[in-house]
């Protein structure tokens, strides 16, 4: 600590003493990532107001050669804000960093700080009278900032896109402390290389996101939500593409839910009926969206949940009454992450194909772990609509934690090797950080590794932008 002294007496002097924590109780929650899997330790953590106090503050880093971890909400999945061990790490928290800086309705664009959490931006643009529709469980902690660290997903993007979609400019702290800034909401600006796009899903190990312009939307008329019991795992994508072609109104929303999952937060279901009694192997949480009055767009979805049925895709259905069912049916499907901490360790995975395979490698999947191991479970759920699982393993007891911890390392090589036999990515939206680090060189190129690793280097030439992350 001596060593930091001054250094520490820097960051006082640039934001003030109160906003450098140095207890261990202060810093105790910037430290650990939010599934307990990850600890580290940091000199300090530092928590700026503005963007000329990040540039300061990352100057300073830079000159005494301290690495960098930039931290959000510390939501993230892959340990990417936790600090590894190392003795010179600083978190710098851009909890403080979350001004909603405009919303301009005519160009519909607003400009936020990077600390401005998920759920204040929606409301923010809603109280305009418009639609931000990044949306995920997470979305009362986690922040832009990481939103767009982690280029993150969620429940909306197979009707938005995800949050680079949604992204018009940034505004960046790069490692040597300059402020680059894009933040004009241009749609179309072809000028050279797109150094946001770079930024995005960089996990910050390019720079500091202090601030970006995003898009908005019209805010839907109607929505209408149903849970539908599937007869089979091969009728997804049937249905999906009928779901396509029968309705007008957007499909917003496309959900997975194994039965095993729908089961571990089944309490807050006992009012849906039939449809759960029945145990069905898999649901999917439909949602469609529309600039049309509610009564049109509910009468589509009865006609495909109807025709659905006859051709044997589907065995039960509701579809929420109200504003208060519709959002239970959310609860559900949002409530899963959390209904899994009982189970004890649970081995997760976050994985893309094209959707069209995914029943297969299900199928497949489920077989050849019982295989390795009969002694785990499947929780499967996810954005089935963008081709996106959370694929993931729990022991059949929590007393198996430890065994299924051992096991960890083969069952990732089983379902990642099953993931890239159906054409699909280890990484769908949670990114890398430090949990699947190890992984990124066996299962990209040499050449993409090469490129990235120049990219790196060009940019951070003397790695203290959260080294050990990503790469
Ligand atoms: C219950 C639950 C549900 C979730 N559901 C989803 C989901 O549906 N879809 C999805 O994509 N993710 C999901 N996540 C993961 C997580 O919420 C997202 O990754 C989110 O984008 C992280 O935001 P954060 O502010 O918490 O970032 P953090 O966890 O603080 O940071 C995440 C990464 O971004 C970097 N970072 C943070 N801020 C900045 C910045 N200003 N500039 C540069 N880099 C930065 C960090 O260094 C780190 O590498 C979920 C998480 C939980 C706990």
């Amino acid at each position: 600590m001596e060593r930091y002294e001054q250094f520490i007496a820097a960051c006082q002097k640039i934001i003030g003493t109160q906003y450098v924590l140095l207890s261990d109780t202060d810093k105790s929650p910037f430290l650990t990532d939010w599934s307990k899997r990850f600890t580290g330790s940091a000199i300090a953590v530092l928590k700026p107001k503005t963007t000329t106090e990040v540039a300061a503050l990352v100057a300073l880093c830079n000159q005494e050669n301290v690495a960098i971890i930039p931290q959000g909400g510390n939501t993230g999945l892959c340990g990417g804000a936790t600090p590894t061990s190392a003795d010179n790490n600083i978190v710098i928290s851009t909890t403080r960093l979350n001004q909603i800086r405009d919303i301009d309705l005519d160009n519909s664009t607003m400009t936020v700080e990077a600390g401005a959490i998920l759920s204040q931006v929606q409301d923010a643009a809603l109280t305009a009278g418009k639609l931000f529709p990044l949306s995920l469980a997470a979305e009362g902690s986690c922040t832009i900032g990481g939103n767009l660290g982690t280029n993150a997903g969620g429940v909306q993007v197979l009707r938005y896109g995800n949050t680079r979609d949604l992204c018009l400019g940034i505004e960046v702290v790069t490692p040597s402390g300059e402020i680059l800034n894009s933040l004009r909401g241009l749609r179309k600006d072809n000028t050279g290389y797109s150094l946001k796009d770079l930024y995005i899903g960089s996990e910050g190990t390019l720079g500091i996101i202090t601030a970006a312009t995003l898009k908005l939307y019209p805010l839907p008329q109607s929505k209408v939500t149903s849970l539908v019991a599937l007869n089979n795992i091969h009728s997804t994508t049937k249905l999906i593409d009928l779901a396509r072609k029968r309705c007008n109104a957007d499909l917003t929303a496309f959900e997975l839910i194994s039965g095993r999952a729908l089961s571990l937060v089944a309490e807050k279901a006992k009012n849906l009926g039939s449809i759960l009694t029945n145990s069905s192997a898999w649901v999917v949480l439909i949602e469609f969206s529309s600039m049309e009055q509610e009564k049109g767009n509910r009468e589509q979805l009865e006609t495909l949940l109807n025709e659905a049925y006859e051709l044997n895709f589907i065995s039960d259905a509701v579809i929420a009454n109200s504003i208060q069912q519709s959002k239970e049916l959310w609860s559900l499907r949002e409530s899963i992450p959390e209904g899994q901490l009982p189970l004890g360790t649970t081995v997760k995975h976050d994985i893309s194909m094209p959707i069209s395979k995914i029943a297969d490698f299900i199928e497949a999947t489920e077989i050849a772990l019982k295989e390795l191991w009969p002694n785990m479970e499947t929780i499967v759920f996810g954005h089935l609509g963008d081709g996106n699982l959370h694929y993931n393993l729990a022991p059949l007891s929590p007393d198996l934690s430890s065994e299924i911890e051992q096991r960890r390392k083969s069952i990732n090589e089983l379902v990642h090797n099953q993931v890239y036999q159906y054409s699909g990515s280890f990484s769908a939206e949670h990114g890398i950080g430090q949990a699947k680090r190890d992984e990124l060189p066996r299962r990209k190129s040499p050449v993409e590794i090469e490129l990235m690793r120049a990219i790196k280097k060009a940019l951070d030439p003397k790695n203290i932008m959260n080294p050990g992350k990503v790469l």
